[in-house]
């Protein structure tokens, strides 16, 4: 499975696509166990990416990788905004020597692990990004596995973030930020990027 520039953009299209259909939906998931601004973020997030694509025209992936991470960074905000950036930036360093995606998302993953310090169980989006990082690198990756890991973190207590200040009382809901990073590995199906 090799990331190519073309796929890449419809991938980033449908990602946003999902998060404005779903702001709400996140902003509410987040009100529950944090502050409510999850949804709005990633909107904001997302449309300066399209934005940014769209004015750039990258002419290769890492440099389509790189406005993507640093619009995310700069407009997203909160905890997701540096840790979904760190993600991107970290496929930059692969993306000049390899395409390939599940070596692409290993870094990815790696990445947002170093940076938020999160492991598996901690009830945040590294509960989606480790489980679909190895369906992918298994060409396995379907819509029922991104349920499953989305769904794995309601009945987790969450160890990191501003959720895991409610203790035990995070027990009981999803967590926003897997819940959009299940958005964006299902953008990754739609977008036609796994066959
Ligand atoms: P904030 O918590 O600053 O309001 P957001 O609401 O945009 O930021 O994002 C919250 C999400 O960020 C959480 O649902 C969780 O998935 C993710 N998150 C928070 N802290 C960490 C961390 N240390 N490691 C990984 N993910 C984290
Ligand atoms: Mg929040």
């Amino acid at each position: 499975m090799e990331l190519t520039l073309e796929k890449y953009l419809v991938w980033m299209k449908e990602f946003a696509q999902k998060i404005s259909e779903q702001k709400d939906y996140l902003s509410d998931l987040d009100s529950k166990i944090g502050d409510g601004d999850h949804g709005n973020n990633m909107a904001r997030g997302l449309t300066a990416v399209n934005e940014g694509l769209k004015a750039k025209q990258p002419a290769d992936l890492t440099t389509a990788l790189k406005v993507t991470a640093m619009a995310l960074i700069s407009k997203v905000g909160g905890a997701a905004g540096p840790l979904y950036g760190t993600a991107f930036l970290e496929m930059t360093k692969l993306s000049p020597k390899t395409t390939n995606l599940g070596q692409l998302l290993k870094a990815a993953t790696a990445g947002l692990k170093k940076r938020g310090g999160a492991q598996m169980g901690d009830k945040t989006m590294v509960d989606v990004w480790l489980p679909i990082t190895a369906a992918v690198k298994d060409k396995q990756l379907s819509a029922e596995k991104i349920k499953q890991a989305v769904e794995s973190t309601k009945p987790m207590e969450a160890k990191k973030g501003r959720a895991s200040y409610l203790g035990e009382r995070s027990i009981g809901h999803l967590d926003p930020g897997a819940v959009s990073s299940g958005y964006l590995f299902e953008a990754l199906l739609q977008a036609g990027v796994i066959k």
